[in-house]
């Protein structure tokens, strides 16, 4: 989670994007995915440039503002992309500024181990 906070916080005010992979709903790893295109208000990740990998469960991005809700393009997102994501907000002090979702946008449970 640490990684991930500061990453968030080093591509402020820009958003950072990447996948996640674990098992099942066990987040293990953050990749970045070096297609990426950061923008100010969104994020975009080239599907066709992730090589097919079964460990990836999800995906981590960044709001630079103080919501980590969900847009609409977002849950899009979270639906192509499997079952974990994780929305971290500004300021990214801590695992309070950070939701995490189902692929539909609902919020669930986040347990850092
Ligand atoms: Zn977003």
């Amino acid at each position: 989670m640490g990684f991930i906070l500061g990453v968030s916080k080093k591509f402020h005010p820009h958003e950072f994007g990447g996948l996640l992979r674990g098992k099942g709903d066990l987040i293990e790893e953050v990749l970045m995915i070096p297609a990426t295109t950061y923008g100010e208000d969104f994020v975009t990740t080239r599907l066709d440039m992730v090589p097919i990998d079964r460990s990836i469960i999800g995906s981590v991005h960044s709001h630079p503002a103080p919501d980590f809700r969900p847009s609409g393009a977002d849950i899009a997102f979270f639906g192509r992309t499997g079952s974990v994501h994780l929305i971290v907000r500004s300021p990214y002090r801590g695992v309070a500024d950070v939701a995490a979702y189902d692929g539909k946008g609902n919020r669930i449970n986040l347990t850092v181990i």
